[in-house]
């Protein structure tokens, strides 16, 4: 299957192999956790967007029980994929928003392994924002990734469509996942 290449950032350059023996794996490859960004891992504005300034510099502020619920899972394949339209809208820089994931990852301990950002809006047509399924299929064929036996957590019905396109076996939503009242 071939879909338009979305923008992918690989944090730290780090090589997933080495975190093989970690993780569950079988013959149809990793388990992994897939996670929406806005809502589900930061806080959102008005606009169900990050908050972010004039600059253009995005304000990452964790919700609750994210760092310790996800603490524990760190052997895992972590890997965040999030619609980030404000970049082609002009309001910030795919530089700042790959800024802002580092921060994030920093603030989470370093557990991440990777993300993926499309920067595209709706009438751009892309293949890679959620609801459809691109950003999942390529970051599962980088990391050899087990769909059927992964979960996705997200804040929106767009996140489940996703990953349902995607063949991922499980989703939850991000306010049962953290326990939010
Ligand atoms: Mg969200
Ligand atoms: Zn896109």
């Amino acid at each position: 299957m071939r879909f338009a290449p979305a923008v992918l950032s690989l944090v730290k350059g780090r090589d997933f192999r080495d975190l093989v023996g970690c993780f569950a794996m079988n013959e149809n490859g990793n388990a992994a956790l897939f996670l929406d960004l806005a809502g589900t891992l930061v806080t959102i504005d008005e606009t169900r967007s990050i908050y972010h300034d004039a600059c253009g510099h995005l304000k990452i502020e964790l919700l609750p029980n994210v760092a310790e619920k996800l603490a524990p899972m760190r052997d895992h394949l972590m890997l965040v994929v999030t619609n980030q339209s404000g970049i082609n809208r002009g309001w910030f820089t795919m530089a700042q928003v790959e800024d802002a994931m580092r921060e994030l990852d920093h603030k989470l301990g370093d557990i991440l392994t990777g993300w993926q950002i499309c920067p595209h809006v709706p009438d751009d047509n892309c293949a890679c924002r959620k609801p459809k399924a691109g950003m999942i299929l390529e970051l599962a064929e980088l990391y050899g990734v087990d769909l059927r036996n992964s979960t996705m957590v997200g804040d929106q019905d767009v996140d489940e469509q996703a990953a349902t396109a995607a063949g991922v076996g499980r989703f939850i939503y991000a306010q049962e996942f953290f326990g939010w009242d």
